[in-house]
């Protein structure tokens, strides 16, 4: 009976708890559209093996380019005799060698998005964490006497401590050499990365470009969802062999595509394009 009457005690006060509780908190956590790519890049061990095989990928490939010096990585910058150039690699910056997802975190849990406003302070608080495989694949490459390159849409003033952060992680730095090649760092130097590549190429055989974003590999990546899935195919040859992807959920050109990269699209119409952008089952 002391029992029953606890329980109904309880059934009969909980609709008043929930009722004294602000909305948000009786429904539990606000939803968020990136809350399972974030938590999978940050903590699956599925995601770091995938990032580990990628890495070893990238070593074998690497040392087959090196050794036939007719390969390039990149015909569409590197034209001309590039046989006898020293040899480098490319890869980008964010969530291709440091893993940004404490930052996307952040936002997760304060209903935000991306801005520079608080990128900049992310970027300098130097957290970033390293994408299993991708320093001692630098320090390989350096080993073998490639230059290693770093071309990111991170900005000038954001060098240093990018520098920094990658020089704590083990990275390949570049000596007397400017390895980290920012946006607009140079005139002609846009959010495209193809103008950077090609300064590269000017003095060095690319054997490997390593990305997240279709933009590390080409130019070509701000088209609609059939037209990056042309891309894709017309550059069959390049995938696994010299463009290495690494996995990355949780923010890139391929989520933008589902909306027309048109970052001022309200979130919900951008989830409801998303959800029209998918193939789906009719069901039973
Ligand atoms: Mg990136």
């Amino acid at each position: 009976m002391k029992y029953a009457a606890t329980f109904l005690f309880l059934t009969a006060s909980l609709p008043a708890i929930a009722a004294d509780l602000p909305p948000d908190e009786a429904k539990g956590p606000a939803a968020n559209d990136n809350l399972n790519a974030v938590l999978w890049d940050q903590t699956a061990v599925e995601a770091k093996a995938t990032m580990v095989q990628a890495y070893a990928l990238a070593r074998i490939r690497f040392d087959e380019a090196l050794a036939d010096r007719s390969r390039t990585a990149d015909p569409a910058v590197q034209t001309g005799d590039f046989a006898n150039k020293p040899p480098a690699v490319v890869l980008d910056v964010d969530d291709t060698v440091l893993n940004t997802s404490q930052y996307q975190a952040w936002n997760v849990k304060a209903g935000t998005s991306f801005n520079p406003k608080t990128w900049t302070p992310y970027v300098n608080a130097k957290i970033d964490f390293a994408i299993p495989g991708a320093s001692d694949f630098t320090r390989y490459a350096a080993s073998r006497g490639a230059k290693v390159f770093y071309v990111t849409n991170r900005t000038k003033e954001e060098e240093p401590a990018t520098a920094e952060r990658l020089k704590e992680l083990g990275f390949a730095m570049g000596d007397n050499v400017d390895t980290i090649l920012t946006a607009k760092e140079q005139e002609d130097w846009g959010s495209a990365k193809s103008t950077r590549r090609a300064f590269i190429a000017r003095d060095y055989r690319i054997l490997l470009l390593v990305g997240d974003n279709l933009g590390d590999f080409t130019d070509a990546y701000k088209g609609s969802v059939e037209e990056r899935q042309r891309v894709f195919d017309d550059n069959a040859q390049h995938w696994g062999k010299d463009w290495i992807a690494i996995p990355n959920p949780t923010y890139g050109s391929w989520e933008s595509a589902a909306y027309g990269h048109d970052f001022k699209t309200p979130p919900e119409e951008q989830r409801q394009k998303k959800i029209d952008a998918m193939k789906a089952w009719s069901g039973p």
